[in-house]
């Protein structure tokens, strides 16, 4: 548990998100007054400069102090960041490679320095003087944003992309925070769920008749959960919607290989599924067993080899780092194997501790990593990743992430998810079906996001669907 208090500043957020970043996976309790007993970190805003002051056991051991650019907006904010970042880096001896940047996409903030002008190399050194973001990282975001941004550039007035959302999963997952339900509880109520959703999806393509939509991608949840007749009836409603000729790319999340058969692989290929996930998260058993996947890691080589004999030629693989009681070397072997298997893209995740997720529940029951054990991690797969011919394309960062680092996907050339970009890059007006969608709509003009919300349970979408409805309508008027 770490305590904290403020000064004369309301960036709450800031000095927290600051914090976490030297002391990952606990507790952060605002305080007015110093504690008496364990660490507080306290943040002051004087005049020209912001201090940060560390007390243990109600005493004063270390404080440090940055100075305030009064040509800048932000000039008190960043500052305020700075000046912890200076002192607990002293203090705990660790020099996160993110510096101390903790927003969730640096990419963008790269590509918005080079919109302004910036050039490349002096970008990273923006991000390595204001920040004090290793080279390497300053490097990464750099990279990405230029990835990004040839995709962005297919981005034509009026294109917008459709998310449809399939929130049943076999079991949950530790770590799950996504809309989900198990199917053991809500099998009963699929067909009817997928009626409204296919109403749904009417309603959006009447909305946005005459446009190009640039990719449709279906989530969840595990869509593969439906059985062969669901998939079939969702994704031959999709065809009869949708102009899949002038749609980019097609994703279904396949997800988890213990849904996946050989029919339901058949019926994504002949209503023209291009790109699909099959994700292992791990290829270590006792960590599969652990997390409640309920499959074994021989399921996940033959789902993918079946995937390629029905011919799928663009499969991704999700992986996750830092998951409970792994170790860099665990995670040398997940790659070793994913290498074997040689998927066209791969997405790596550093574990976050979601509110809504068991394992924030049964936090105390769990070790979860250390900072520099998770460092290595991800220098791990970055390795693999160029080992297999991958490049990082897109790249996102989370709140409550352990450590303070980055999820990146790295794909083949030719094989960026579009979608992914579209939705992190938020330059793309994206519409969501189903449950717990988001819709967000894309004002270009006045680079204005507006997100109209669908309810979460699945019995609330049902009997609120009108209402869903509407708020989509209303939301688009804002383009
Ligand atoms: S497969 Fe994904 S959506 Fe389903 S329970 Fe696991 S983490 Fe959640």
């Amino acid at each position: 548990m770490i305590y904290f208090c403020i000064k004369n500043h309301d960036y709450i957020n800031s000095v927290q998100t600051g914090i976490q970043i030297f002391y990952p996976n606990t507790n952060y309790i605002k305080v007015d007054e110093i504690s008496n007993t364990g660490i507080t970190i306290e943040s002051i805003a004087h005049k020209d400069f912001c201090e940060a002051i560390m007390y243990i056991d109600g005493s004063k051991k270390a404080s440090d102090s940055y100075e305030v650019d009064k040509t800048s907006n932000k000039g008190v904010k960043m500052a305020v960041k700075s000046a912890i970042y200076m002192l607990l880096s002293k203090e705990t001896g660790y020099y996160p490679k993110w510096g101390s940047i903790t927003g969730v996409r640096p990419a963008k903030t790269a590509g918005e320095l080079m919109e302004s002008g910036f050039s490349e190399e002096e970008t990273v050194k923006y991000f390595m003087d204001k920040f004090f973001v290793s080279e390497e990282k300053a490097r990464l975001a750099v990279t990405v944003s230029k990835a990004e941004e040839k995709i962005l550039s297919l981005n034509k007035d009026g294109d917008v992309s459709i998310y449809i959302g399939i929130p049943f999963c076999p079991t949950r997952c530790l770590y799950c925070s996504f809309t989900s339900y198990p199917l053991d509880r809500y099998s009963k109520v699929v067909d009817s769920y997928l009626d409204k959703l296919i109403e749904e999806i009417k309603f959006i393509c009447s909305l946005i008749k005459g446009r190009r939509i640039m990719s449709v991608y279906i989530g969840g949840g595990t869509p593969t959960s439906l059985n062969e007749v669901q998939l079939e009836r969702l994704l031959k409603a999709v065809n009869e919607n949708i102009d899949l000729k002038e749609v980019l790319e097609f994703t279904v999340e396949a997800g988890r290989p213990d849904t996946i058969t050989f029919e339901k692989l058949k019926v994504m290929k002949k209503y023209g599924v291009e790109r699909i996930s099959i994700n292992p998260q791990t290829m270590n058993q006792k960590t599969l067993d652990l997390i409640g996947r309920r499959h074994s890691v021989e399921d996940i080589k033959n789902v993918y080899k079946m995937a390629r004999d029905v011919g799928f030629k663009d499969i991704n693989m999700d992986v996750i780092l830092a998951l409970t009681e792994e170790t860099a070397e665990d995670v040398r072997y997940t790659m070793e194997e994913i290498k074997k298997l040689a998927p066209d893209s791969m997405t790596v995740h550093t574990l976050a501790v979601k509110r809504a997720s068991r394992l924030k529940e049964e936090f105390e029951n769990y070790e979860l990593t250390q900072t520099k054990e998770i460092e290595k991690m991800i220098s791990i797969s970055a390795k693999y990743a160029e080992k297999m011919g991958l490049r990082p394309y897109y790249m996102y960062r989370q709140k409550n992430m352990a450590g303070n680092f980055e999820n990146v996907g790295y794909c083949k050339e030719g094989c960026e998810g579009i979608y992914n970009i579209e939705i992190m890059e938020e330059k793309q007006t994206i519409i969501a079906a189903g449950a717990g969608g988001t819709t967000k709509v894309y004002n270009k003009d006045k680079n204005l996001l507006v997100r109209a919300f669908n309810v979460k349970g699945i019995e609330e979408y049902m009997g609120r669907f009108d209402e869903m409805l509407e708020r989509k309508k209303e939301a688009l008027k804002n383009e």
